[in-house]
């Protein structure tokens, strides 16, 4: 096949293995799912979500990793470096199947010129966070965590609803898309500005977002008609974000609550300079790349300012994480970070209890089985709330994208119980195939992003990168499917590093040995990782689950 046919990626279904293990086998078909073109957003670039976060650095890259693992033994481990597959040695049967580095620069080399410099020579790939650990799942993926951050929000600022607000954002790209949906689930009006047509249709086209304005004035008319009626409504709003923020900030419009996710994180790929238009501003992309990047920054710039306007008016305004504050300080805005990341301002407490975003897929293609899990998840924990009403909206609301998926924020204790739950239902022949359990990188325990997840630590401890990289050495150890290592995932080149991890449940006595082990020491690091930074919270789960801290010990 030559490089420029269409390709087109879908996972295997069922129950016949296409490899060796089911280890591999959830490998092979993760891979494939993040490249379906219901899950991907630009699949023939390889380009899963996030800017250009990518599954494997090329088609080569990519026939070359499946090859491998449909002839990967049980006891081999691949590894993949950024996106490539370089190496199988024989390991162990409890060791992971795939250990995958993406995007690791020398920290003086961690720029996003450098990066752009080994990438146009083919050196390396940028695997955002799931794209190249092979864990994404649509949407999905992050509308809880969106949803769970913008009901914080609601708690703390309107009374517990957004009902009544106007939600002002911008980007409704693979995450940014989450949050017309998150909004309504709160009971809020969004307006999401998107430059990019072809997007807000794909958000309207899977439901996330309810209806397209063609001109702020429409968008104003329409979100004040539903929020006056005290209507959940999301508009997605063509236009860009660059040049409609200042028109907003000098006029009379001020939303309740502001925030935005383009992609500003990468000012080449991701974010679109004022002036120009989706299509045009591809053409001089691909032109003057270095002259774009000047008018990128100059517009993040403009788009600061005008949220810090818009803040003096009184809008709620935070950083969604897409490091937006960072490069519009390093054009000079001194002010940037006067208004707070979502972090420090609504997550943290939820690391502290070594909660985050855990996620499951079923590898059978077949939605009963994640019907029956969504079942078996409320049996499991009947007096946590939030979950209950998560889970009861996420059946009625979210439509799935390639491989039937869950995702729900669980804790330290609950992640391993489920484990266990979900292993004895493929052990029982509940559920038609095995089940692949996974996470974001965007975690309590797998990330150092000083702008982001570890924003303001307690202990200053803030950029210090050894705790992802214990994350991801103890999950090898402990025994995951695939565990990865990578660099500026969310906030862009020099900001992050952070880790991933898989663990398959197939049934087995052995599976259900390392699901335990992983699902443990995995949340158990963010519990760790806050209590050393001083958290209270956090030493008293330590404490109270008798997770082991020497120092912490009498
Ligand atoms: P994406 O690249 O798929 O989408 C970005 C969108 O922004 C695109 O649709 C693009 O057309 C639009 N855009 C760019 N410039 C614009 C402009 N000037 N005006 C209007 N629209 C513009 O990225 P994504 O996956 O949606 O992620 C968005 C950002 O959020 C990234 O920086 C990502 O790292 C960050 N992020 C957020 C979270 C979270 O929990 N909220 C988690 C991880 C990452």
């Amino acid at each position: 096949m030559s490089a420029n046919e269409e390709r087109i990626c879908r996972a295997p279904r069922g129950s016949t293995l296409n490899t060796k293990g089911w280890t591999q086998e959830a490998a092979l078909r993760m891979l494939m799912n993040n490249l379906d073109p219901d899950v991907a957003e630009h699949p023939q670039q390889l380009i899963v979500y996030g800017g250009i976060g990518k599954a494997a650095r090329s088609w080569e890259a990519y026939d070359a990793i499946v090859r491998s693992l449909k002839t990967l033994e049980n006891d081999e481990t691949l590894l993949i470096q950024s996106g490539k597959p370089v190496a199988v040695f024989r390991t162990h049967p409890d060791a992971p199947r795939v250990l995958l580095a993406n995007a690791n620069l020398v920290p003086a080399w961690a720029t996003w010129e450098s990066f752009h410099e080994l990438d146009r020579k083919g050196l390396i790939m940028y695997g955002q966070m799931t794209a190249g650990s092979w864990i994404y799942i649509g949407t999905q993926g992050i509308v809880q965590g969106t949803y769970e951050t913008f009901a914080e929000c609601a708690r703390q600022h309107f009374g517990g609803t957004l009902k009544g607000t106007i939600t002002l954002s911008s980007g409704l790209g693979g995450m940014g898309g989450a949050q017309p949906l998150a909004v309504t689930m709160n009971g809020g009006v969004f307006i999401g500005i998107e430059v990019d047509r072809t997007r807000i249709a794909k958000r309207i086209q899977s439901g996330y977002c309810d209806a397209v304005a063609e001109t702020l004035e429409e968008a104003l008319a329409m979100a004040e008609a539903a929020r006056s009626a005290g209507r959940p409504l999301s508009i997605g709003l063509l236009g860009n974000a660059a040049e409609l923020l200042p028109e907003i900030a000098a006029g009379g419009f001020v939303p309740h609550v502001l925030t935005d996710q383009t992609s500003a994180h990468d000012p080449l790929n991701g974010y679109v300079p004022a002036g120009f238009t989706a299509e045009t501003a591809r053409q001089l992309r691909g032109r003057d790349p270095q002259a774009y990047i000047a008018l990128a920054r100059s517009s993040i710039a403009r788009h600061v300012e005008a949220m810090l306007e818009l803040q003096g008016k009184g809008a709620v305004t935070f950083d969604y994480g897409n490091n937006i504050r960072q490069a519009a300080y390093d054009q000079g805005v001194s002010r940037a970070f006067d208004f707070p990341g979502f972090v420090p301002a609504y997550i943290r407490p939820q690391f502290c209890e070594g909660k985050g975003p855990f996620r499951w897929a079923a590898l059978s293609g077949d939605p009963e089985d994640i019907y029956k899990t969504d079942a078996a998840i409320l049996r499991a924990f009947p007096g946590n709330e939030g979950l209950q009403r998560w889970i009861t909206l996420a059946g009625q609301k979210i439509a799935f994208q390639g491989l039937p998926a869950r995702i729900c924020w669980l804790g330290y204790g609950e992640r391993a119980a489920f484990g266990k739950i979900l292993n004895d239902m493929v052990a029982s022949g509940e559920l038609s195939a095995p089940v692949v359990i996974g996470r974001d990188h965007l975690d309590a325990g797998s990330v150092a992003s000083p702008n982001r997840e570890t924003e303001r630590m307690l202990d200053g401890s803030d950029a210090v990168s050894d705790w992802p990289l214990l994350n991801a050495l103890v999950n090898t150890a402990a025994g995951a499917g695939w565990v990865s290592i990578h660099h500026g995932g969310g906030v862009g080149m020099g900001y992050s590093q952070h880790a991933g991890m898989v663990v398959v449940a197939d049934g087995t006595k052995e599976a259900e040995a390392r699901l335990e082990r992983v699902l443990t020491a995995d949340p158990g690091m963010g519990v760790v990782r806050h209590a050393d930074a001083g958290y209270p919270l956090a030493a008293e789960t330590a404490r109270a689950h008798g997770i082991r801290m020497p120092m912490l010990e009498p």
